[in-house]
C-alpha cells in the first residue's frame, strides 16, 4: 500500500521495501539480460502515447510507478545491457557501477566546489590518477570529469583558444576586425564531436579543416603539415589539432607521433580524442596505441565506452590545467570560499557549474575488477572481434573492409558476381535489418570510402563467444535469403 503524504519525502521503511524490490529487478535483469530483445519493436511516438500527457496531481504509489516501469519501460527499452548489443560501441553498466550509482544519487552530492564535495573532489583526482598510470600516461597530465566525450574535447577546444591571449576573445568574444579567424585540424574520419565543438566555440564550420586519410583511414600527416601551411599563408591561424586513438567508423589510430612533431613545431594544441580507443592501453600489449600520446596538450577517454562504467563517465586529462581553467574559471561572490586558494574547484573545469559525484562509480569499478579484471575483460573482448574476423574472413562470400586492431569488426557481405556498389549496399543494409529485427543482436553500420559495411563491436560485459558466433550466424543466414531473393527479382 502507497503511503503518500502530500509534499513529504518517503517514509524510509518504504524507501527500504522499495529499495529491495529495485535492486531484485536490477538482480533479475543482469541475471537474464536476454530476456528482452535487444532493440525493442517499437514505432516512434507509441511510446507517449502510452504515457498520460499531464503529470498526476495526486502523488501516486510506488508500487503503480513501478508497475508502469515493468509495463512501459523495460519492453521499450533498446537494451544496451544486453550481450547481444554490438552496435556503435557497445558499452555496459556493471554491478559495481550500479551501486555506486545508487549511493551516489542517495548522497546528492554536488561537487561544484571543493567544499561542496570534498571526497567528490578529491576521489575524482584519486581515480583519474589511478587510471592515469594504468594507461601509461605521463604524471603531468590531470584529470576531470565530464558527462561525454563531446563535452571534454569541447573544452578541450576553448583551452586550445585560451592559449592566444593577445586575441582577447573572452574579453571581448570573436569576430573583431583585424582578428585572424581560427581553424582546428583533424581528419576524414574524427568523430562529429569535434566539429560540434567548433561551431559551438563560434570558430563556424569554416573553422574545421578535415584532412585525409590513408589506406588505413589513419590522418595523412604530410597533409596536415601542408593544410597549416596553407593556412597560415593566407592567413588563418591554425590553433589546434585533434587526433583519434581509434576512430568510430574504423578504430583507425592517426599517426599522434608525427602529428605531434608538427604541432609542437607549429605551436599547436594537440588534443586526442581516445574515448573509445584508449581503455585499450590498461592492457600492456596494447600501450603503443598511446604512442605520442604523451606529447598531447590534453586527452580524452571515456570510462562509459569501455571500461565497464554506467553512462556518464568522461575524462579530459591535460598537462595544461591551468589554461583550462583560464578558459573557464569564473567566480561571483556567492560562490567564493575562504578554503586555500589552490583547492581544486571542479565548476573552474567547464560549462557546468554543478558536478555529479561521477568518480564513485569509476572507483568502485577500478576497485572490484582490479586492473587485472578489466584487462583480462579488455583482452577477450579483443579477442572476440578478432575470431569473428577469421570467420568472416574465411568465407569468400564476405569480406573483412578494416584492421581489427580493437574490439570492432568492420566487415561486409561481398558475393562474387556482385561488383555494384549500390547493389552491395541495398544487400548489406537488408542484412542489417535482418539480424537486427532477430532481437537476439543489434549490430551498426558504417561507410568506408564510399562502401557500405556491417560493424560488430565486442564492448559489452557479458559479451561471450556464443554471442558473436550468433551474430555470425545471423548474418550468414540473412545472406542467403538476401541473395535468395535478389535472384529471384
Ligand atoms: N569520439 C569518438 C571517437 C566517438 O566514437 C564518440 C562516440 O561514439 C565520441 C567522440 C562522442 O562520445 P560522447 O557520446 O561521449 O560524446
Amino acid at each position: 500500500m502507497s503511503n503518500v503524504k502530500a509534499g513529504a519525502d518517503m517514509d524510509p521503511e518504504e524507501f527500504r521495501r522499495h529499495g529491495y524490490a529495485v535492486i531484485d529487478r536490477i538482480a533479475e535483469y543482469l541475471r537474464e539480460p536476454e530476456r528482452w530483445p535487444v532493440l525493442p519493436a517499437i514505432e516512434p511516438g507509441a511510446f507517449s502515447r502510452q504515457v498520460p500527457g499531464s503529470a498526476p496531481v495526486q502523488g501516486e504509489s510506488m508500487e503503480q510507478v513501478l508497475a508502469d516501469f515493468d509495463r512501459l519501460v523495460m519492453p521499450n527499452t533498446t537494451h544496451w545491457n544486453h550481450p547481444g548489443f554490438m552496435a556503435y560501441f557497445a558499452t555496459s553498466s556493471t554491478a559495481p557501477g550500479i551501486l555506486a550509482e545508487t549511493l551516489a544519487a542517495g548522497l546528492n552530492v554536488n561537487a561544484m566546489l571543493w567544499r561542496t564535495g570534498p571526497a567528490a573532489t578529491e576521489l575524482e583526482e584519486v581515480t583519474l590518477v589511478w587510471l592515469r598510470d594504468l594507461m601509461g600516461l605521463p604524471a603531468e597530465f590531470d584529470g576531470t570529469i565530464n558527462d561525454t566525450a563531446s563535452s571534454s574535447t569541447l573544452y578541450a577546444l576553448a583551452a586550445a583558444r585560451e592559449m592566444y591571449p593577445e586575441l582577447r576573445v573572452r574579453e571581448e568574444g570573436l569576430g573583431r576586425d583585424g582578428t585572424p579567424r581560427m581553424r582546428v585540424y583533424c581528419s576524414a574520419d574524427a568523430h562529429s564531436s569535434v566539429d560540434k565543438a567548433v561551431i559551438t566555440l563560434g570558430m563556424g564550420m569554416s573553422g574545421i579543416r578535415h584532412i585525409p586519410t590513408d589506406e588505413a583511414h589513419a590522418m595523412d600527416a604530410s597533409a596536415l603539415a601542408i593544410a597549416i601551411a596553407e593556412d597560415r599563408a593566407s592567413g588563418w591561424l591554425p590553433i589546434a589539432v585533434v587526433a583519434t586513438v581509434g576512430t568510430t567508423s574504423t578504430t583507425a589510430i592517426d599517426p599522434v607521433p608525427a602529428i605531434a612533431d608538427i604541432c609542437e613545431r607549429e605551436k599547436l594544441w594537440l588534443h586526442v580524442d581516445a574515448s573509445y580507443g584508449g581503455t585499450a592501453a590498461l592492457v600492456p600489449e596494447m600501450q603503443w596505441i598511446l604512442a605520442g600520446c604523451e606529447r598531447a596538450q590534453s586527452l580524452v577517454v571515456n570510462p562509459h565506452k569501455w571500461l565497464f562504467v554506467p553512462i556518464d563517465c568522461s575524462v579530459l586529462y591535460t598537462r595544461r590545467p591551468d589554461v583550462l581553467r583560464r578558459a573557464f574559471s569564473l567566480v561571483p561572490e556567492y560562490l567564493t570560499t575562504t578554503d586555500p586558494s589552490d583547492v581544486r574547484n571542479l565548476m573552474d573545469y567547464g560549462v557546468s557549474l554543478g558536478r555529479r559525484f561521477r568518480s564513485l562509480k569509476l572507483w568502485f569499478v577500478m576497485r572490484y575488477f582490479g586492473a587485472d579484471g578489466l584487462r583480462q575483460r579488455l583482452r577477450q573482448h579483443m579477442d572476440l572481434a578478432r575470431s569473428f574476423a577469421g570467420w568472416v574472413s574465411a568465407d569468400a562470400a564476405w569480406e573483412v573492409v578494416a584492421a581489427v586492431t580493437f574490439s570492432v569488426v568492420v566487415f561486409r557481405y561481398r558475393p562474387a558476381g556482385v561488383d555494384s556498389e549500390e547493389e552491395l549496399e541495398r544487400l548489406n543494409a537488408q542484412i542489417l535489418q535482418a539480424i537486427n529485427a532477430s532481437g537476439e543482436v543489434f549490430l551498426s553500420h558504417t561507410k568506408v570510402n564510399g562502401r557500405y559495411c556491417l560493424r560488430l563491436a565486442v564492448g559489452n560485459i557479458r559479451t561471450e563467444l556464443d554471442h558473436v558466433e550468433r551474430a555470425w550466424q545471423l548474418a550468414r543466414k540473412a545472406a542467403q535469403y538476401v541473395a535468395a531473393d535478389a535472384g529471384e527479382r
